[in-house]
């Protein structure tokens, strides 16, 4: 393994959240500029904003955090009566500018934007049949295949709506999309509904809002609606909202470990509380894997409320124990090879006074390489616990992600390719458990479609994967554990601690 895989994300990365406003006098592009902030979470490599004023749709994009992209003079350059904004996180395209979303498409007269939090599994189809149509493709992303697409289908039916529609029965995937043209706002979502798209209303009729999550409604003061049905696509104009079903829906596969880690504790997903869903985990994976312990820890922040709910059901104390240096992120200023070896001390350091001779349970979201698990648990000896138990609330991840999550191929999962007491033993805990799928799925009693895509736990994938994509991303290694050994060697050569 060399050096670049040894630093991958030791995480299910999000790719992208998406926002759109239809205000007319209003400052829309402030308002997307508030809302992609409040979706920073998403993805942190490059931000957003297309405006759209009656005639024309203006855009601005860079590399880097929304508060590093715009300032009050870029802001005041995008003036109009509707915005799309986006933040993305990805490999796939790569962190360049043409890559930084919205993707403007102008084919003749038909100018719009873009804006796609999620991932098309049959982009090569469709850049194959853009380039045969002599459209050019500039950034190589999924998003900007469906861009052009769009683009061509209303050049062609003279209608937004119906260039939408026409595209979303040729893109297969994952996708929750907003769209501006340079009057009116469009927002719409896949088949089955993988990623989340909420609509909300402006108060005093001042107009609407798309967000991936609904803490980007609350944090311009918008009220939450309803969510974006699979399938449909909304109009958002001087007309009001329209809503048309542009593709026929699919059984609904809502991504479940949008619950777990990928959506901020204060957002609402189909009816159910992120916040209480962690908390009832939590309260699950007591009952589910009880231990006898001093204290109940949680991996800030995603692991907090999962450490309140296993306190409070077994009992045991809960008390913070690792603390979260709030301003380290990823940036676009990738740090040097020898920081990024740091790893989890850039972001987390724990409090001896606290953990000396105790016995530690300790709730964190997931396990994906089981690197930084590892490094957890020896800080956490290192800090004076006694003993660590590890409990994590999602169930094992076997499979990757083809949904819009930056996931490894299956070689690199612990969970597929070590058994239970190996994954135990290469992590360093006294014992280690997962929720259960079952106990997961418990965890959501209030969600109003309880029909969830589980791919990355089961293999049951809601949306076909090309089989050139899954022979390679499904292999897995006989080696892992050497590997993972060799990887954590090459970390402690060339860490700074
Ligand atoms: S595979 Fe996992 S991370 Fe990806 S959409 Fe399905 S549940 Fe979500």
């Amino acid at each position: 393994m060399d050096i670049q895989q040894a630093c991958l994300p030791d995480h299910m990365e999000e790719e992208c959240a998406v926002f759109g406003v239809y205000a007319p006098g209003s400052d829309v592009a402030r308002m997307t500029c508030f809302g992609l902030q409040a979706l920073q979470h998403r993805g942190q490599e490059s931000a957003g904003i297309a405006v759209g004023d009656g005639e024309r749709v203006v855009i601005e994009k860079n590399l880097g955090l929304v508060t590093q992209v715009f300032n009050e003079a870029s802001l005041a350059a995008l003036q109009g009566d509707v915005a799309v904004g986006h933040v993305r996180y990805s490999t796939s395209g790569g962190g360049t500018w043409e890559a930084a979303q919205p993707h403007l498409s102008a084919i003749d007269d038909v100018q719009i934007a873009l804006a796609h939090n999620g991932t098309l599994v049959n982009t090569q189809e469709l850049r194959d049949f853009i380039s045969s149509c002599s459209i050019e493709l500039m950034a190589g992303t999924d998003s900007e295949a469906a861009a052009k697409l769009i683009g061509k289908y209303t050049q062609e039916t003279h209608f937004l709506r119906e260039g939408i529609a026409r595209a979303m029965k040729k893109i297969k995937g994952a996708y929750a999309m907003v769209l501006t043209s340079p009057d009116t706002l469009y927002g719409f979502r896949d088949p089955h509904g993988i990623r989340p798209l909420s609509l909300g209303e402006l108060p005093c009729g001042r107009g609407y809002v798309l967000a991936s999550e609904t803490c980007g409604l609350d944090i311009v003061g918008a009220r939450f609606v309803r969510d974006i049905k699979p399938g449909e696509i909304v109009r958002i104009n001087r007309e009001g909202v329209i809503s048309y079903q542009g593709v026929e829906s699919h059984k609904r596969a809502s991504c479940i470990f949008e619950y777990v880690y990928f959506a901020r504790p204060d957002s609402v997903l189909d009816g159910q509380s992120v916040y209480e869903a962690r908390r009832e985990m939590g309260k699950v994976l007591a009952r589910e894997a009880p231990v006898d312990a001093d204290l109940v820890l949680g991996v800030p922040d995603s692991g907090i409320p999962g450490a309140l709910g296993y306190a409070k059901e077994s009992g045991i104390e809960y008390s913070d124990g690792i603390i979260k240096n709030r301003y380290v992120g990823r940036t676009f200023i990738q740090p040097t090879q020898e920081l990024r070896q740091l790893g989890i001390r850039l972001k987390l350091n724990p409090l001896p006074s606290v953990l000396k001779n105790k016995r530690l349970i300790v709730i964190d979201d997931s396990i994906v390489r089981g690197n930084t698990s590892k490094k957890l648990v020896q800080m956490l000896r290192d800090a004076g616990a006694s003993e660590v138990h590890l409990r994590i609330v999602s169930p094992e991840v076997m499979w990757p992600c083809f949904y819009g999550i930056d996931t490894d191929t299956r070689s690199q999962l612990i969970a597929a390719n070590m058994t239970h007491e190996q994954m135990r033993a290469f992590i360093g805990c006294d014992s280690l458990a997962f929720i259960s799928l079952e106990g997961l799925r418990a965890s959501l009693p209030f969600c109003e479609h309880p029909q969830f895509c589980e791919a990355c736990f089961t293999g049951d994938y809601p949306v076909e994967i090309s089989p050139s994509t899954a022979r390679d991303s499904f292999k897995t290694k006989e080696s892992f554990a050497d590997e993972l050994e060799n990887e954590n060697k090459l970390n402690d050569t060339v860490s700074l601690h």
